[in-house]
């Protein structure tokens, strides 16, 4: 039987190499994983969606319905407690432009200022939505807990992980590899979650 296509919702290289390395684990040769640069009339869609959850399935659901093919997204962001779970789905435009990390984290600083240790809790959450052509879907959030710092460490990663210290660690996830966060990381976790799903319901299509 030849693989099943699927596609990998995001711009983002290293997860579609992410999800590349998870599925290859569990169903190798079975998944022709397709990134969106294989389609250049797909459009960027509108996260208007009020959780990470409908944001995810707004992004599959897009790539699905328009190619005909299964698609799977994420949608992602940092939850402080302190801020009432803010940024959360504005993570990437906290701080006004999309994907300036510099000002987002400095944002978030900023609005800790003062605030001690033990009050300045915080997980990443990550929910990976998988849609098929016929409407079906299904998907998975995780999360990864940890600590909010008093100033950025470490240049490994992206986004928020030089403010963010993961629980039980005395290192910013801007210090970890990516092999090491993905381990316990909330894209990790979700991708991991939502693979075998992803093989039982392409299954099904026969
Ligand atoms: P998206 O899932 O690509 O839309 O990412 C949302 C935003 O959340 C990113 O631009 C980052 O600011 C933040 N974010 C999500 N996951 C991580 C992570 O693993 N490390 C640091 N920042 C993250």
């Amino acid at each position: 039987m030849s693989p099943h296509k699927l596609i990998l919702a995001t711009q983002n290289k290293g997860k579609i190499e992410e999800f590349r390395r998870i599925l290859d684990g569990i169903a190798a040769g079975k998944i022709d994983l397709l990134g969106l640069e294989q389609f250049p009339d797909l459009h960027d869609v509108d996260e208007t969606g009020s959780t990470f959850e409908e944001n995810a399935l707004l992004k599959a659901r897009a790539a699905s319905f328009a190619t005909g093919i299964p698609a799977i997204a994420d949608d992602s962001g940092l939850c402080v407690d302190f801020l009432n779970g803010a940024p959360g789905i504005f993570s990437a435009r906290w701080a006004g432009r999309h994907g300036d990390d510099k000002a987002n984290t400095a944002k978030v600083l900023e609005s800790l200022i003062g605030v001690p240790d033990e009050k300045r809790s915080a997980h990443f959450t990550c929910v990976a939505a998988l849609v098929l052509p016929d409407g079906r879907s299904h998907v998975e959030e995780a999360h990864f807990k940890g600590w909010i710092l008093h100033s950025p460490i470490g240049d490994l990663g992206f986004g928020y992980d030089p403010i963010f210290r993961p629980e039980g660690l005395e290192i910013s996830s801007a210090q970890m590899s990516a092999e090491e966060k993905d381990a316990i990381s909330h894209r990790g976790k979700s991708l991991r979650a939502i693979a075998p799903h992803v093989i039982n319901l392409l299954n099904s299509l026969g």
